[in-house]
């Protein structure tokens, strides 16, 4: 990945996360107590499956969010992988 994919990759993701907080403070997303992944209670952190849909959330706890972002970067270098090899 390049280095100008990364910057915009993170301003993206910044916007995003400001994005959700608004909807929290509004209602208009509901911030549940317990990971939608394992249904651990804790204080559960917003994921995104894709940036550009910053209210297409799931919420996850702390642990289950660090695994779904490495699931993300593994399907990420095998794409570059494979398109490296096309
Ligand atoms: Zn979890
Ligand atoms: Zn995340």
């Amino acid at each position: 990945m390049k280095i100008e994919d990364l910057e915009l990759l993170n301003i993206e993701r910044r916007r995003a996360y400001y994005r959700v907080g608004l909807a929290i403070e509004s209602g208009e997303l509901e911030r549940p107590d317990r990971c939608e992944r394992c249904g651990y209670e804790c204080e559960v952190e917003a994921h995104h499956e894709d940036y550009e849909n910053p209210l297409k959330v799931i919420f996850l706890c702390p642990r289950c969010h660090k695994a779904a972002h490495r699931d993300a970067r593994k399907r990420l270098y095998k794409r570059e992988k494979e398109t490296a090899t096309a």
